[in-house]
This record gives C-alpha cells, sequence and structure tokens, in this order.
C-alpha cells in the first residue's frame, strides 16, 4: 500500500500510514523474556500490604486476588487544591511474577468490576471531573514496578483535547441524531479493521491508527462509563483483552491501555484504548505533531486475529 494521510473518527488528529519495506515487527515473533525476579522489598506484595489500607479488595484481606491501594506518591491528592484529585493503584494480582495477560478470563472480568467499583466511589466526590484507569506495561511505556498494577487517576481538571473531543462528540449528535462512535461500531464491524465481535463487544484497529498496533476494545451498547457494563460485558471485554495482550507480549513491545472517563458528561460511548509502544516519535512528529505509523491498522488486525478462539 503506499502512505496515506487519514483523520481521527471525530478529532481534528492526523497520522500518515507510511508501511514500510521489508520486515514487520510480527514477521520476527519471539518469545517474551520473563525476568521477573522475586523482590522481597516489593511494595505491591501481599505480605507487605497486611498493614496498609485496603479501598477496594476481591477476596479476604489475608487471601485477596486484587487489592486497591492509594498511591503512595500523588502528583493529584484531595488536600492539595493547586492540584486535586485522586490516585490508586490496583494490585491485579498477589503473585509477583505473573502478568495480566496470563491470569485467567474471570480474574481479568473481576479486574474490570474492581475499576468500576472504585470509579462508583470516587465519583461521588462533586469535585471529580475526569477518572482515567490506566495501566503502563514494559520500561519505556512507564512502569516503574514490575508487580502487575494498573492505575486510577481521578482530577476536577479536565484536559482541553478531551472537552473538545466531548463537544465534537455532542455536536455530531446535535447535527446527525447519532452517536458517532455507535456508528464507528457499526462500520469497522464489517471492515479489514475487525479483529473479535460477539453479542457484547467490538475490537477493532481504528482508522486513524496513532501507534503502531493500536486497538481498541467498546461495548455494543451505547454505555457512558465502566460502571454500566454487566456481567456478560465484563466476560466478553476480559476475554478479547486477554486475548490481544498475549499477542502484544508476541511483539515483545511494552504497552499502555486506558479508559477515560468524563464525569459531567454522561452520554459519552465507553472505549479501551490499547497502544503498544514500538513507534519512537522522532523529528517530523515532535515537530509537526503529525504522526507517522509504519503499520498499517489492517494489518494489525489481521496479526490479532491470529489464534483467536
Ligand atoms: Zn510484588
Ligand atoms: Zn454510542
Amino acid at each position: 500500500m503506499k502512505p496515506e494521510i487519514r483523520k481521527d473518527y471525530i478529532q481534528e488528529k492526523y497520522v500518515i500510514i507510511a508501511p514500510k519495506r521489508g520486515k514487520r515487527p510480527h514477521d520476527t515473533i519471539k518469545p517474551k523474556e520473563h525476568h521477573k525476579r522475586l523482590v522481597s522489598s516489593c511494595i505491591f506484595c501481599p505480605h507487605n500490604l497486611m498493614k496498609i489500607h485496603s479501598l477496594y479488595l476481591k477476596g479476604a484481606k489475608k487471601d485477596w486476588q486484587i487489592n486497591v491501594i492509594a498511591n503512595k506518591y500523588p502528583a493529584v491528592s484531595l488536600d492539595n487544591p493547586k492540584a486535586y484529585g485522586q490516585q490508586e493503584v490496583v494490585i491485579e494480582t498477589p503473585d509477583h511474577t505473573e502478568e495480566l495477560e496470563n491470569l485467567s478470563t474471570d480474574h481479568i472480568a473481576d479486574l474490570l468490576q474492581a475499576y468500576s467499583e472504585r470509579t462508583k466511589a470516587i465519583s461521588k466526590n462533586q469535585k471529580i471531573e475526569y477518572i482515567l484507569i490506566f495501566k503502563n506495561d514494559g520500561g519505556i511505556a512507564g512502569a516503574s514496578l514490575q508487580h502487575a498494577h494498573s492505575q486510577i487517576f481521578a482530577t476536577k481538571f479536565l484536559p482541553p483535547h478531551l472537552l473538545d473531543k466531548s463537544q465534537r462528540q455532542q455536536a455530531y449528535k446535535v447535527k446527525t441524531g447519532n452517536c458517532v462512535y455507535c456508528e464507528v461500531v457499526a462500520k469497522e464491524a464489517k471492515g479489514p479493521r475487525l479483529v473479535y465481535k460477539d453479542e457484547y463487544v467490538i475490537a477493532f484497529t481504528p482508522y486513524a491508527s496513532m501507534f503502531n498496533y493500536e486497538v481498541w476494545i467498546m461495548p455494543l451498547r451505547h454505555l457512558d462509563n465502566i460502571t454500566e457494563l454487566n456481567n456478560n460485558e465484563r466476560k466478553s471485554w476480559a476475554k478479547i483483552l486477554k486475548h490481544i495482550l498475549q499477542k502484544i507480549s508476541q511483539l515483545d513491545l511494552p504497552y499502555n491501555f486506558y479508559f477515560h472517563q468524563v464525569i459531567n458528561d454522561n452520554d459519552q460511548h465507553l472505549y479501551m484504548k490499547i497502544v503498544p509502544r514500538g513507534s519512537v516519535w522522532a523529528g517530523v512528529e515532535i515537530g509537526s505533531g503529525l504522526i507517522i505509523n509504519p503499520i498499517p491498522p489492517e494489518d494489525a488486525a489481521e496479526f490479532y486475529r491470529q489464534e483467536l478462539k
């Protein structure tokens, strides 16, 4: 394929899909090296959490499966009016050596429920406008600790580009009567970027993928935030998320994933973006803000469809 400039579904964001000749990362798949070593000082291991207050527990205090605690070094906090907010750490498993993608589907569904329970609790605070749930996995994606964990970041500050996106969505709805993302779901379900679809969720690689192998998971129902997912949706979500993370692990790339939830706007369409960090942004990207992605999303979708049960 020839290079092609593509625009995001709704935002003023552009990417140049410019396939490189020669080998793509997934042509040379190597098994991910597992070199997690047990560290007795790990602050997320059960023996070091006995005395730490839990904000949420799956399982008993002595025998938990998922444990949510306050972030010890937060950038935003409830006692700082200049940077007001709340930060939490979701410890995904008691096992220091385990990776998220190797946990059972049920366990991953429980993790989605933990995110949901914390979102409910945090959004009771009227000052909070925005809750971001995210994970950084692997070196350059920003993880400083090896023990599998994700994070919750809640603030009263809604980043301007999200406000802009939310306004564009509203304007689109006023103009057409439709949710732009419901239309995206319907379109991608029939196209070459579809990875997976069942009666509850869909996974696809977005038309203007900013990152190589970027992939989104969305509910088929128009749901505003993670607290509205039901059991069946969480199960399906967990199943495809596990598969996608296992495929990313074959690429041996670090990744980020995130849900973002705007509390003051209750008509968003929930999505999860999973972005492997294989691209190194250089002069063009930093200077112009234009992103070059060498992996066409159609190729990435084909890669994710492999080994899918
Ligand atoms: Zn640990
Ligand atoms: Zn929708």
